[in-house]
């Protein structure tokens, strides 16, 4: 086990595989721009994105051994309800292996056949951007609360449907038309 300081954005895999490496750190949610875009950052300030990263060599009979990465990650954002338009915690908790190939065509063979994750072994990986790829494909589709907070914001002037009358603002246009003949 490696305790040895690595640059993320410029991790070593296959030595961090070899060494069975641990890494570990964070990164505040706006280095992570296409991500921040994504959620609502402002609800979350000083929101961190954590990552831990260990390798693995895994022996294979009669061939090289397998360069495996185990990731994870956690981050506490949130975004908008598709509902009632609040703000909705989105908890994100990652936790993929991730095989690495040398080639970059068997990389997408293998990555459609395996339910793993495969990718093509760079000489240096930006963690930082498979990170936020990986938090970005984790993000709900639809954000909603399970129930939403009661009663739902709406803005003050807007009455619920079929109570007000729809003749209303007419009928104030007719009053204020009415005046200068009074
Ligand atoms: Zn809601």
């Amino acid at each position: 086990m490696s305790v040895k300081p690595v640059d993320p954005l410029r991790l070593d895999v296959a030595a961090l595989a070899a060494e069975h490496g641990e890494q570990g750190g964070h990164w505040p949610l706006v280095d992570l721009e296409r991500l921040a875009e994504s959620v609502l950052p402002g609800e979350t300030p000083g929101a961190q994105v954590h990552w831990q990263v260990e390798g693995d060599l895994r022996p294979q009979a009669g061939s090289a051994p397998e360069i495996w990465m185990h990731l994870t990650a956690q981050a506490g954002l949130a975004m908008r309800c598709q509902r009632c338009l609040g703000a909705v915690p989105v908890p994100l908790d990652l936790d993929r292996w991730i095989r690495f190939v040398p080639d970059g065509s068997q990389a997408e063979t293998l990555d459609a056949e395996l339910e793993d994750d495969v990718l093509e072994l760079q000489r240096w990986m930006n963690l930082r951007e498979l990170v936020e790829d990986e938090l970005l494909l984790a993000l709900p589709l639809v954000p909603r609360h399970d129930a939403c907070p009661t009663p739902l914001p709406m803005p003050a002037d807007d009455e619920p449907a079929g109570e007000a009358p729809p003749a209303h603002p007419f009928a104030a246009l007719a009053q204020l038309r009415k005046k200068p003949d009074a």
